[in-house]
């Protein structure tokens, strides 16, 4: 795993996912070489740069110009810019233009989750998957009601993570803000 403090890092870009987050998304994804990712809403790059590590194939989304940019100078950072093509566009409008996917990852939608799923799930190879990060309530709900939806059987998971820190006097555990991971497959 990449640790955050090696990500560059813009002020008005979010990101990178915390370290322990994109190993337990990485976990329930379960990549395979030969497999094509999608990264939607790429922000710093943090899921980007993971699956560039591990598949052969990565398509990373953001509507914001910014967001590709820190990815690409991530991605060159860290040697893995050769297979992976960024798209600075809608996430909808992005993916009705890919196909052939074997797991999209959403870790930002913007208010468009569900369409975003339905989109998303057309373009979906047998056996593929998706996966959504949430940091609102909101979005945990709309992700397992959209999977539902389309029947799917979703998975969540809520993830509280306090890291430990070197204080004069010992070891204090800081805790990380609460966040879901949603996943659902096509069997
Ligand atoms: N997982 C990323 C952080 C994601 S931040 C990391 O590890 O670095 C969420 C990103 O989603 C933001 O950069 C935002 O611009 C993007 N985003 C939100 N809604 C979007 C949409 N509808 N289409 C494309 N990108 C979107």
């Amino acid at each position: 795993m990449i640790p955050d403090k090696d990500f560059i890092k813009d002020d008005k870009v979010p990101g990178p996912t915390r370290e322990e987050i994109r190993c337990l998304v990485l976990c329930k994804a379960g990549p395979r070489e030969d497999e094509v990712v999608v990264d939607v809403g790429c922000g710093t790059g943090g899921f980007t740069l993971e699956f560039a590590k591990r598949v052969h194939r990565v398509y990373a989304i953001d509507k914001n110009p910014q967001a590709i940019r820190v990815t690409r100078e991530n991605l060159i950072r860290h040697g893995l810019e050769e297979n992976v093509e960024l798209i600075n566009d809608d996430a909808e409008e992005a993916l009705k233009k890919l196909e052939d996917i074997d797991i999209i990852v959403i870790g930002g939608s913007g208010g468009r989750l569900s369409k975003i799923i339905e989109v998303g799930a057309k373009k979906l190879r047998s056996r593929g998957r998706i996966i959504v990060t949430s940091i609102l309530l909101e979005t945990r709900l709309e992700a397992v009601q959209t999977f539902k939806k389309l029947g799917f059987k979703p998975g969540i998971i809520e993830v509280n993570i306090a890291r430990g820190h070197l204080i004069e006097r010992g070891t204090m555990m800081l805790a990380n803000n609460p966040i879901s991971i949603i996943w659902a497959g096509l069997d």
